[in-house]
């Protein structure tokens, strides 16, 4: 990072916990190599103080900011403008100020099609895709990937009114034509599990359920494409369940990855460097993972 002065631009990301972001180097790396002088820091913020520091940003005159858990609903109230997608599935990550005026969007829907894309270039919509999760990232995945084509989605959730909410959303604003929605719990899980290709797994734990689906003796992986949105550890023991019958397995790196790539760009107006990016994210994982801590 340059030398900072007063003309430094600045950006953040409000959450709690934030210790473990990647985002900072993310960015920064972006800045570096643009020769853009500004710097990106994780602020740690606590529930009640969340639109004091939200209304900070405009304040402190900062750039934006990044939204991470447990805040992406809560923010909602304190924008001034939220893009359509991120009010439909009441989910901002992203904040630009734009001249005092507190714009707020969410660039994970289309992180994750990216991520996707990356993965399997020839991935095919018309193919139904299982989500596992009913939450804020879960709703992202599918009202993106529904924007983008997808005709059929099994919607597999802990509770089943939030699923079924989220199909609701699915049906009356996307070109989604059926979404079938199961509890964890049961033989649907399985079912679903074997009618689609592309699996999404949006939970913050490892559920029993998915494991032990995954594991029954009859069921075949092979050729499924299963990502974890998580990506610590860097193997989950269902990517490993997932691994273990066939299935080639991806976790939330690349999602982190590409919306910080779309939402640098909103905060910059350039297109973002990206191999500089990743090769930074990727030195720090290399020495992460050989000093034993990942
Ligand atoms: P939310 O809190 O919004 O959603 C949580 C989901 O998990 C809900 O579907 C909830 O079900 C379910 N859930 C919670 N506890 C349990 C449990 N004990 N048993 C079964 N289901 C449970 O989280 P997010 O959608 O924001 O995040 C989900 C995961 O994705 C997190 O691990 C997060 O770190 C990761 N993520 C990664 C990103 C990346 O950049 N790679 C970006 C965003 C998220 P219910 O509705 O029944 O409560």
């Amino acid at each position: 990072m340059k030398r900072c002065n007063a003309k430094t631009a600045y950006y953040f990301l409000l959450g709690n916990p934030v210790d473990h972001s990647l985002s900072p180097l993310i960015h920064n790396a972006g800045f570096q190599a643009l020769g853009i002088n500004a710097v990106y820091l994780a602020a740690p913020v606590e529930a009640v103080d969340l639109g004091t520091a939200v209304k900070g940003l405009q304040a402190l005159a900062a750039g934006g900011c990044n939204v991470t858990s447990p805040f992406k609903e809560a923010v909602i109230p304190y924008l001034d403008q939220v893009a359509g997608e991120a009010k439909a599935i009441s989910s901002v990550n992203t904040i630009v100020n734009r001249q005092g005026s507190l714009y707020g969007t969410s660039t994970d829907g289309e992180g994750f099609y990216h991520a996707l894309i990356k993965a399997a270039p020839d991935y095919c919509l018309g193919n139904p895709v299982l989500l596992i999760g009913a939450g804020g990232s879960a709703r992202a995945v599918a009202y993106t990937l529904a924007q983008k084509g997808l005709k059929e989605l099994y919607l597999v959730n802990r509770s089943l009114e939030k699923a079924e909410k989220l199909s609701a959303l699915l049906q009356e604003q996307t070109p989604l034509n059926r979404c079938h929605t199961l509890p964890l719990t049961g033989a649907g899980l399985k079912e679903a599990l074997t009618a689609c290709y592309l699996i999404v797994y949006s939970l913050p734990l490892d559920a029993g359920e998915v494991e032990n689906a995954l594991s029954e003796k009859d069921f075949n992986g092979d050729g499924k494409l299963f990502f974890d949105l998580r990506y610590s550890p860097a193997e989950t023991m269902v990517m490993k369940a997932a691994a273990g019958v066939g299935a080639i397995t991806h976790n939330g790196l690349g999602l982190l990855f590409r919306q910080a790539l779309l939402a640098f760009e909103l905060f910059t107006g350039r297109a973002a460097p990206e191999e500089q990016m990743e090769l930074a994210l990727k030195r720090y994982l290399e020495k992460e993972q050989q000093d034993g801590r990942i």
